[in-house]
């Protein structure tokens, strides 16, 4: 592996400050997705280890949580100056074990880091309120307190920002972190925090626990002492946490899947609507859960805009992300070239005409070619579910009415997009989708300014901004008397 700081790809979890070793270990081994070649191994850890990182955090937590704000804004701001100076060997390690090009895996560090950076800053900032009192002796006080200890799992369509947007917050309200990173992509997570003990995190507030996802989710949700859980991923297992979360009451915090809809008004403006839809659609290779699953595009600019799209479509890339130009990786695995077969092949059985791509791509593996369908309707399985990959279907609408109840049609609720030019419309159409994030002329909109997050099936909470802290912080009111 060419890195500049070998020290940063580490086969080993921190738990309680200790760095258990793959090699220490019965390890599970992890592979590169574009070549299907070993990278290196993390240990496979259990409740057992699991319980001891509770330990060591709600022990850690206690005195993390009496420094003041900006001791601990100075400990994160240096982490995030780490992974700036470390960005190279972030990015390799990323797309190494996740596949995106490395440009993208540079743009998630830099994304990743803003969290830490953004949430150093609102460390200061986690103001409590003074109330007028109800009664003439009594004053009335908010304090916002750390929550206690967190429990993280993470996905892995974004091996560090999903990191960071969580630990960033919980670190800055003052909790200590267990986290669960993605199977596939544990490397990303595990140089996180070679990286926070560099910057003077103390031990046991971040500890790594790698291995059997249920046992691991088993024992955390399970344990009291977790006050918090923080999970980004789908929603059938995000369910199944929230249930397992109910017997002792956490906090919880859930990003789950989406079905965004990306809805071309025929007064948009075509090129940026196409530009808008490549990112929106393409990024991460179809891989994130804001994801445009559904293009819906008015009558009188459908045809145009299929041909412009089409033709953007052809000029990407596919290749290794290490390679130079490459703008689309390969998918994850092969269970998610089966699903993207299983929804083009559905699609076109009800009605659908593949105009670009529509296969396996001709390096094999896990790579695929980006799709455009058109003629697509809501009978076919990729208006209900979420493809997860480089399929651009292209629904019909009449109107603005027409195409709000079709966006609507669904359980979920996370990102949508549009583009229109018109200002009633853009406040009308802005207002009525039932989603937690619209994109208004733009395909990009996560940001750490901004509260990203879902209703529906796609979640609770919010990430990022100055409510990105909630989910780690109490209230706690104390009413003064006989002044
Ligand atoms: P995907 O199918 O895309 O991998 P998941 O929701 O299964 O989505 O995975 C997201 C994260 O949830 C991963 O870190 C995964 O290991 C973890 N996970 C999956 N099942 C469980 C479980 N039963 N308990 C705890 N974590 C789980």
């Amino acid at each position: 592996m060419k890195l500049n700081d070998l020290s940063l790809f580490r086969q080993a979890c921190p738990i309680a400050g200790n760095w258990i070793e793959a090699k220490d270990h019965q390890a599970t081994t992890i592979r590169n997705p574009a070549t299907g070649e070993v990278l290196g191994a993390v240990p496979d850890l259990g409740a057992t280890e699991t319980e001891e990182a509770i330990r060591a955090a709600v022990i850690a937590q206690k005195l993390w949580a009496k420094k003041t704000a900006g001791e601990r804004a100075t400990i994160l701001k240096a982490w995030h100056r780490l992974m700036i100076e470390n960005i190279d060997d972030l990015a390799m390690i990323l797309t190494l074990e996740q596949g995106k090009p490395l440009v993208e895996a540079k743009g998630e560090i830099a994304y990743g880091a803003s969290f830490i950076e953004w949430f150093a800053e609102e460390a200061r900032r986690i103001n409590g309120e003074t109330i007028p009192g109800h009664q003439q002796d009594k004053r009335i006080l908010v304090l916002r307190q750390p929550a206690g200890v967190v429990a993280a799992i993470t996905p892995w369509n974004f091996p560090n920002a999903m990191v960071t947007r969580k630990v960033g917050p919980a670190l800055a309200a003052g909790c200590a972190v267990v986290l669960k990173p993605a199977p596939q992509t544990p490397f990303s997570a595990i140089a996180l925090a070679v990286l926070a003990e560099r910057a003077g995190l103390p031990p046991g507030l971040l500890n790594i626990v790698t291995g059997d996802a249920a046992a691991i989710g088993g024992a955390l949700t399970a344990s009291p002492a977790i006050r918090v859980l923080t999970f980004t991923g789908s929603t059938r297992t995000g369910e199944l946490l929230y249930r397992q979360c109910a017997p002792s009451i956490k906090k919880l915090g859930l990003e789950l899947g989406g079905n965004a809809p990306f809805i071309v008004f025929d007064d948009a403006d075509l090129d940026a609507a196409v530009e808008g839809a490549i990112i929106a659609k393409f990024r991460n290779n179809g891989q994130t859960c804001v994801c445009a699953n559904r293009l819906y595009v008015q009558d009188g600019v459908y045809e145009a805009f299929a041909a412009k799209l089409a033709a953007a479509v052809e000029k990407l890339t596919v290749g290794n992300g290490l390679d130079q130009n490459v703008v689309l990786g390969p998918l994850i695995d092969e269970n998610a070239v089966l699903k993207v077969e299983a929804h083009i092949r559905d699609a076109v059985a009800n009605g659908a005409e593949v105009i670009s791509g529509g296969n396996r791509h001709s390096l094999g593996g896990n790579f695929f070619e980006p799709t455009v369908l058109r003629n697509v309707d809501d009978s076919m399985q990729l208006a209900r579910e979420e493809t997860f990959g480089p399929v651009a279907p292209l629904f019909r609408f009449r109107d603005e009415s027409d195409v709000i109840e079709q966006a609507n049609d669904t359980e979920f609720g996370l990102a949508s997009y549009f583009y229109a030019r018109e200002l009633s419309r853009v406040f009308r159409v802005a207002e009525a989708l039932e989603y937690g994030m619209v994109g208004v002329n733009t395909g990009l909109i996560s940001t750490a300014e901004a509260p990203f997050g879902g209703v529906k099936m796609s979640g609770l909470g919010r990430e990022g901004s100055r409510h990105g802290i909630d989910e780690y912080t109490e209230l706690k009111y104390v009413c003064l008397g006989g002044l």
